[in-house]
Order: C-alpha cells, then structure tokens, then sequence
C-alpha cells in the first residue's frame, strides 16, 4: 500500500514506509572483504557460502550412556532380554573387535557406535548382573542413535553468504572444521553534532550552552550496530567548518552521519554545504519524532542527516539509518519485530504523522502484554528513551487512542536494546 498521497498526512510529508525503500535505493552494499580467523570473525557478515566438507555428525554415535546392541536380538516374548557384555566403546576412542551374536558393549554419549550395533538403550532402563546386561526392549531401532550426516551431509551448504556470524555461527563454523572465513569488511562510519551551542562533556556550561549528548547516543548505536566508527566531534553552525568536516568524513568513512543543522532554521547549513560538496535529498517525514531528515552522497560515501532532537535523532537513527547500515553490512533487510499489547491508558493525539512514542512493555499478571508511555514524549527529552522498552507505532491517520486498545509495539532490538 502507498502512503505517498496519504489524505492524512499533512502536506509536504511523506510516510517512512515510502521513504525507507527510496533511501535503500541509493545504497550499494559494501564488497571489500577479509579473510579472518574464526575467533575474530564475530559480528562479521559472511562473504561465502560454507559448505560441508564433512558429515554431521561425522559417525554414528550414541545419545546416551548405556549399552548398544542389535535391535532384531531382542526376545519378542519378553520386555527384557539378556545380552552378554564383550568391551566398552568411550567418546574418542572406538570399540572395534567383533561382536558375537547376543553381545552387548557398554557406550557413552557421543561414543562411536560399533558398525554392527544399531540401537542404545539407556542405562537407567537396564540391569547389569557381572558380565549380563537385561535390557528393556525400546520401541523402534536406531534408538538413541544419532546417525552420521543427520544433521548435514557432504557438500551441503551450511550457512549462507550474508549470513551474520553470531555465538552459533562460531559454534557451526568450528563443528565443521572451518578455521578461516571470507567475510566483508566492516562498514566505516563517521560522525559529528553539529551547533553552536554544543558543549562536550568536562566543560563548564555558559549562557545558552547544552551538553552534545548525540554524539554519546550515536557511538553507542554505531557500536552495537557493529561497524567501525570515527568521532569527528563537535563543528560550529558555519558553513566552511562543515564542508572542511564533510571532506575530511567522506574521505575516511562510508558513512557519513551527522545530527542538527538540517531543519530550516537561519543556522542550518548541512543542506546547503551538501549541495555544494555532494548531492543530497532533503526529507521532511510524517513522523515525530524525527520530521527532518536528509540523505544523499559525498563522493563514494552516503550521508545521512539526522534532526538535532536528541530523541528524533535516536528515533531516525533506529528506524531509517540502522537499515542503511544493514545493506551496507550485506544483511537481507528484515522488518523488527512488532507485537500487539493493551495500552494502559488513553493517548491524546492528532492524525497526520505516524508516532513513535516511548513505551514500556510489561506481562500483566493474567499473562497478557501491556504497554504505557513513558510520560511526556517532547523529541528532546532524552531520558524518555532511557526509561523506555518498546516504541508504541501510532499509525498516520489514527486519533486518540483509549485505554484498553491494542496497539502495535516495536520491543528495542538490535541497536536499541
Ligand atoms: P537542530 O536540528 O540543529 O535545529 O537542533 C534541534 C534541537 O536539538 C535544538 O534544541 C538543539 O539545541 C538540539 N540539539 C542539536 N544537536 C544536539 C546534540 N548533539 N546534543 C543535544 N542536543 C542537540
Ligand atoms: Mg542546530
């Protein structure tokens, strides 16, 4: 469904479900790639398909500690049948002698399974009297018998190209014997806040003066979205100090993100220095937070323009620039998670721009999801994120909500959580 034209969106605007795709356009994923050792390779994004050159598992091994047998040996008269014990197979190291008909070996879990045995049955539904094992029959043969190539077998791929190398992959990588990855190189990002009355952290405050707090949120958002980032600080509303800021980014980084300075206020340059440096496209969003947003290129790098609203910076951040990121990364694009949960109390609000209010999501005592607000939701109030578990999606044309509704909720995942 198009929203462009969405009656209910105020004039000008336009729906980020149809912003988000256009900004995708206008993004190439990254092909530089490295071959790196398994144990640095967490967080990478695979550049190859992993095949198998092995089969998982490899052999025939037990599940369970017990005793191995013939299935077809067991008494079709009784529930137990007695076996003779002849050896005792441990994990890594095989009983390989010849098993007479009626014998039994004791095995353990992971153990390699005799060629001529083909069910284990647990110890506990056994009974050892000196060298006579009475076995409970189960019910069907191959019990507790993990069979080689089960789980995979020769020449199958494992895990695919853009596939994201988390504590599992680490774990299929190794089970496969695989040492080394070709994976892509991380995306190179660089940043800074923009405005005169920016003040880092350690300075005294003076008239008209705020701490920069965007930049801390934006490095931390950079390092759990897992890319290499380079502060490049504070730069004054002055045209030549940004463009000498955007020529230094663009020739470090493949992102270049920057926050303020892109609203339509007398000292916001970003636009204009990006028209002259690069190319951009300015968006104003139906959302809030966030209205202002710009994107476009510095030479081979994209930019994107975030609101100086240190909450409309997180929010845009979260919801446009993480899945820039993620393209550029190689990742397939996938939608965040979104549940539905009673709303605890009634939302006041007007149509026209979709909503990301702050919430907190909670199981009430009758199991059921629960969201409410975190209390006032002006785009500069930063602790509303702090306090915050979820985004409440507030659709475009929607009105006051009701205590009692469902509503969608986006719980934080990925760069928020
Ligand atoms: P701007 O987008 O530059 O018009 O800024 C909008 C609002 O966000 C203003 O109140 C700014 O003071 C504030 N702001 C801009 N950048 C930052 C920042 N890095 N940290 C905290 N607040 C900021
Ligand atoms: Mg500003």
């Amino acid at each position: 469904m198009s929203h462009a034209v969405d009656p209910c969106a105020k004039p000008g605007l336009i729906h980020p479900n149809d912003a988000l795709p256009k900004l995708l356009e206008q993004v190439t994923p990254l092909s530089r790639t490295e071959r790196l050792p398994i144990n640095n390779a967490l967080d990478h994004v695979l550049a190859e398909d992993i095949t198998s050159s092995i089969n998982l598992p490899p052999f025939d091994n037990s599940a369970m500690d017990g005793y191995a047998f013939r299935f077809n040996e067991l008494s079709t008269q009784s529930a137990e049948t007695n076996f003779t014990l002849v050896g005792t197979a441990f994990a890594g190291h095989p009983f390989d002698d010849d098993i007479p008909s009626g014998g039994c070996i004791r095995i353990m879990t992971g153990a390699q399974v005799p060629a001529s045995l083909d069910t284990v049955q647990m110890q506990e539904l056994t009974e050892a009297n000196d060298n006579v094992i009475s076995i409970t029959a189960p019910k069907r043969t191959g019990v507790n018998v993990r069979k080689q190539g089960e789980e995979a077998s020769i020449g199958q791929v494992i895990l695919t190209k853009g596939t994201k190398i988390g504590a599992a992959e680490l774990g299929v990588l190794a089970t496969l014997g695989v040492a080394e990855v070709t994976v892509y190189s991380k995306v190179k990002v660089a940043f800074f806040s923009t405005g005169d009355e920016l003040q880092p952290v350690g300075t005294e405050l003076k008239a008209g003066q705020i701490y920069d707090s965007n930049r801390y949120s934006i490095q931390g958002l950079l390092t759990k979205s897992q890319v290499e980032w380079i502060d490049l600080g504070i730069i004054e509303d002055n045209p030549e100090s940004i463009k000498q800021a955007f020529i230094e980014a663009s020739s470090q980084a493949d992102l270049v993100l920057t926050s303020g300075g892109v609203s339509v206020g007398d000292a916001d340059y970003v636009k204009q220095v990006l028209n002259e440096v690069g190319e951009i496209t300015f968006w104003r969003l139906a959302m809030k937070p966030g209205k202002p947003f710009a994107m476009g290129k510095l030479g081979d790098a994209i930019f994107c323009g975030l609101p100086g609203n240190p909450v409309a910076s997180m929010v845009t951040f979260y919801q446009l620039v993480q899945p820039i990121i993620n393209k550029m990364k190689n990742l397939p694009h996938s939608d965040p998670l979104k549940v539905n949960a009673k709303l605890t109390h009634a939302i006041k609000r007007k149509p026209g721009r979709v909503e990301f209010q702050r919430g907190i999501l909670t199981r009430n005592h009758n199991g059921e999801l629960e969201v409410s607000t975190t209390g006032a939701q002006g785009s500069g109030m930063l602790t509303s994120m702090s306090v915050a578990n979820c985004f409440i999606h507030i659709a475009i044309d929607q009105g006051e909500i009701n205590a009692g509704e469902t509503v969608i909720v986006e719980p934080f995942s990925g760069a928020l959580s």
